[in-house]
């Protein structure tokens, strides 16, 4: 069997940037699952697993564009620490969410902080950056019809509820 449309997916990955630093990866025993073809994975990754199949160990680079976005100097943004009321210390790299224009959380961090103004982006902390995924293929089959209405596999790996 190999990847197509409504396949459910399991792999290994380990997620690296430019400068080979690990960012993350999955658990030992712990296969990523996910429905093909619903992007669900960055569209980059979903598209290099089109046709592999189980067993399969491939290296994936992907470009920010098919990542998660190139970074945009208009997501950051220097705020007065009077946003930060209730907040005890303001530190580099505390994440918080903001709300957008359009009433939709976004997900912010804090990448400076001064006496006057706090800087923040607004952009994906992957934003911007070429990634390596290290993949290997442990599982496939076919998803439930269930699983295609929802858009998403359920179980292990996947989504509980
Ligand atoms: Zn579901």
């Amino acid at each position: 069997m190999t990847i197509t449309k409504d396949s459910a997916v399991f792999f290994h990955y380990t997620l690296t940037d430019d400068d080979g630093n690990t960012l993350d990866q999955s658990p030992e025993g712990q296969p990523l699952g996910y429905l093909h073809g619903y992007k669900n994975i960055i569209p980059g990754l979903e598209s290099q697993l089109e046709g592999k199949t189980v067993g399969d160990k491939f290296k994936a680079v992907i470009e920010p564009a098919d990542a998660y976005g190139e970074h945009q100097a208009e997501g950051v943004q220097e705020i007065s620490h009077e946003h930060f009321q209730g907040v005890d210390t303001i530190e580099v790299g505390m994440q918080f969410q903001a709300q957008a224009e359009n009433g939709h959380p976004i997900n912010a961090r804090v990448i400076d902080v001064a006496d006057d103004k706090v800087t923040v982006d607004l952009n994906h902390p992957l934003a911007g950056k070429q990634l390596t995924f290290d993949v290997e293929i442990t599982d496939i089959r076919e998803a439930t019809e269930e699983e295609l209405a929802h858009g998403h596999i359920h179980g292990d790996g996947g989504v509980h509820h």
